[in-house]
């Protein structure tokens, strides 16, 4: 069996301890994997898993650690993450992490103690193969796609542009700041913040479809918010 809590970002399970006591002193305490799924980007999980570890170890007690973000930035996401995002869920894509991140991600992820590196919402295949090259050395082998292109650019060095093929390395990548192409776009958004939590009458399930007029007083609340 396994047990979900609901983080908030700063590290607290919802109402309740704060992250690292919560790894330990939960009832279901004792699991084999401890880890974070969903809603923050990779770097907020691996910290998150971090904060979790210190916890668990200074309990005396052992685990395995997992993570599987999201492969969108939201360094501007609050309580619930992504989902209070304005963009949530069919506009994310100005905010997903190249390939070069996923191997920062996948690095820092096992230099936290984390062995099962993944991903949820937001990754594509190419991602993934990002992760398994990072650790390409660690795990001893390379993954079967990465036949289809060379590491870290090097399938430049046969470009026909010269400045295309001096883009064939690691920091080069690395260094990059990737322009988002987009002028009136802000870097950051501000996350809806209604309130609607677990038991309120809003936040339930119906289950016919939901009709026009139980729609229209949401649309009124939501324009009043920009
Ligand atoms: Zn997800």
């Amino acid at each position: 069996g396994g047990f979900v809590f609901a983080l908030e970002k700063r590290g607290y399970v919802k109402a309740g301890p704060w992250t690292p006591e919560a790894a330990a002193e939960h009832p279901e305490a004792g699991a084999d994997i401890v880890g974070v799924n969903c809603h923050f980007d990779p770097m907020t999980c691996v910290k998150t898993v971090a904060m979790m570890k210190a916890g668990v170890e200074k309990a005396g007690l052992k685990a395995h650690y997992m993570t599987q973000p999201l492969a969108y930035h939201t360094p501007d996401c609050c309580c619930q993450g992504f989902i209070d995002l304005p963009e949530f869920p069919f506009a994310l894509e100005p905010r997903i992490l190249t390939r070069w991140e996923m191997q920062h991600y996948a690095r820092e992820a096992y230099k936290a103690g984390i062995r099962y590196i993944g991903g949820c919402c937001g990754f594509e295949p190419y991602h993934i193969r990002a992760v398994a090259e990072e650790l390409a050395t660690e795990r001893g082998i390379l993954p079967e796609a990465s036949q289809k292109h060379g590491v870290w650019g090097s399938g430049l060095e046969m470009h026909t542009k010269p400045w295309v093929r001096a883009r064939a390395r690691r920091d080069y990548w690395e260094r990059l700041k990737p322009a988002s192409g987009r002028p009136l776009c802000p870097s950051m958004s501000t996350p809806d913040s209604w309130g609607v939590t677990k038991g309120h009458t809003e936040l339930m399930q119906q289950k016919e479809a939901t009709t026009a007029e139980q729609l229209r007083p949401l649309f009124r609340k939501a324009d009043g918010k920009h």
